[in-house]
């Protein structure tokens, strides 16, 4: 895709989701803060059933899988033990001019690529949020806002274990905010500097490793595909010697073909027993586990998949966006998979007289229990499906004058736009059906 394409798709893309409610910039009305997204309410809908597809695969289909919430301030000694306070930085450089800060890596030449201004020699900035715990600042108090969610979970390794009374293999499961001080946050919210991860990490014998990073690469990809994304957009890329984090034996990214390049969305790594060895050493507690078919003591190896919300939810909107013409009329459509998307069925009462809009109502609250729909009796009913279409509802229920007579109504599909007649009495049973089958 050329720029000028991209650049035209991300801004129509980024249109819709203010338009449509599933995006704003955070603060918006003191001029925005840079890098910070709100989640509207159809964004939080989005957001909340990814989430929950994930939990669901992860957690409620297995039982080798235990779920953690654990909290986003941690004792400021797990950063230190984990290396993020000693490297968790990229190499710096500062315009002396016009201040503004770049990474080494991006800097061509010796001059900035703003003014033109002499540079600073490359300095390292770590991407930890500081703050302080407590009534006194000093360096006594620091403490940092996590920047993964992982380390929540070595440190609760025993506490889940013991409870679960899990054997190994078995995993650890997470979501929740990580926070990291991107230097060059950008691409909507494909990098921000507050977001969301999925993670999941599966404890393992070392012995075992190969056959786990392959078993989680197929899993992890089988997933994006079941919540609607396309195969095509979807690929691996194994990270070589120079892209390995000093603690990872192997690295496979699933990579999204995004309108700006193939870009990671998640990342499957094999972590070896570097965390557990190394909370091991720094508190005395032993992390290591027991087989007591085998008699054998070991420190488990970690195969993690660690996957971002936010960048998941930018996934799902690109790969649905459609524009099209119908019978000579352009329409905007969000292909959502029925699964995640935000509102499952619009109810439309076809004219707003002769009993409809009552009928249309009763259905609405039969609706309710079971799924996220939404009446609406403004306007032409063409007008109507256009707006569902462009926020990504799957169905349309409209009440008509035959409704009046045999209680049935039509069901309108989103991408296909064909109608189908059901009764009233199956609408539930037909629309479970449409949505998880
Ligand atoms: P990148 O190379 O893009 O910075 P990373 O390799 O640092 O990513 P990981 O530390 O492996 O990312 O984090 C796992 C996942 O968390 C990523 O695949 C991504 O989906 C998500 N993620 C990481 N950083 C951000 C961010 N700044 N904004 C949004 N999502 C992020």
């Amino acid at each position: 895709m050329t720029n000028k394409k991209t650049q035209d798709l991300m801004d129509k893309l980024v249109s819709l989701c203010k338009r449509r409610g599933f995006i704003f910039q955070s603060s918006e009305i003191y001029g925005g803060v840079n890098s910070c997204w709100d989640y509207g309410p159809m964004g939080v809908e989005l957001k909340n059933n990814i989430k929950s597809c994930w939990w669901k695969n992860m957690t409620q289909l297995r039982d080798d899988i235990e779920g953690l919430d654990a909290s986003i301030l941690m004792h400021p000694q797990v950063w230190i033990t984990s290396g993020h306070v000693g490297s968790f930085a990229d190499p710096m450089v500062d315009c002396k001019n016009c201040k503004m800060r770049f990474k080494a890596e991006e800097v061509e030449g010796e001059k900035c690529p703003n003014c033109g201004g002499e540079l600073t020699d490359a300095r390292q900035f770590n991407l930890m949020f500081k703050t302080h715990m407590g009534p006194v600042e000093d360096d006594a108090s620091v403490i940092y806002l996590r920047p993964e969610t992982a380390q929540g979970i070595y440190v609760n390794f025993l506490n889940v274990l013991a409870p679960s009374r899990q054997k190994l293999p078995f995993g650890i499961a997470q979501i929740g905010k990580a926070f990291r001080n991107e230097i060059s946050p950008g691409n909507f919210i494909f990098r921000s500097r507050e977001f969301e991860q999925m993670e999941m990490q599966y404890f393992i014998h070392p012995k075992e490793d190969d056959k786990w990073i392959e078993y989680w690469k197929e899993e992890r990809l089988i997933w994006y595909h079941n919540i609607g994304i396309k195969k095509e957009n979807l690929r691996f890329h194994q990270h070589d010697k120079k892209e390995l984090a000093f603690y990872a034996k192997t690295a496979f990214d699933i990579e999204y073909n995004f309108p700006f390049g193939w870009k990671e969305i998640e990342g499957i790594h094999n972590r070896t027993d570097y965390d557990l060895s190394r909370h091991t050493q720094a508190t005395g507690k032993d992390l290591s586990y027991f087989n007591d078919q085998t008699k054998e003591r070991f420190i488990p190896y970690i195969i993690e998949t660690s996957a971002g919300v936010d960048r998941t939810m930018l996934v799902c909107l690109i790969d649905g966006y459609h524009e099209e013409v119908v019978r000579g009329e352009e329409r905007t459509v969000l292909r959502l998979d029925p699964k995640i998307a935000p509102i499952k069925a619009g109810i439309y009462p076809l004219v707003k007289r002769e009993n409809m809009p009552e009928i249309a109502k009763k259905i609405e609250d039969l609706l309710k229990p079971h799924f996220k729909v939404f009446y609406d009796e403004g306007g032409a009913v063409g007008r109507r499906y256009r707006r569902q279409d462009e926020a990504g509802t799957p169905f349309g229920i409209t009440v008509d004058s035959q409704t009046l007579q045999d209680q049935t109504v039509t069901i309108r599909e989103r991408d296909s736009m064909e109608q189908i007649r059901v009764k009233i009495d199956d609408l539930v049973r037909e629309l479970e059906r449409k949505i998880w089958e």
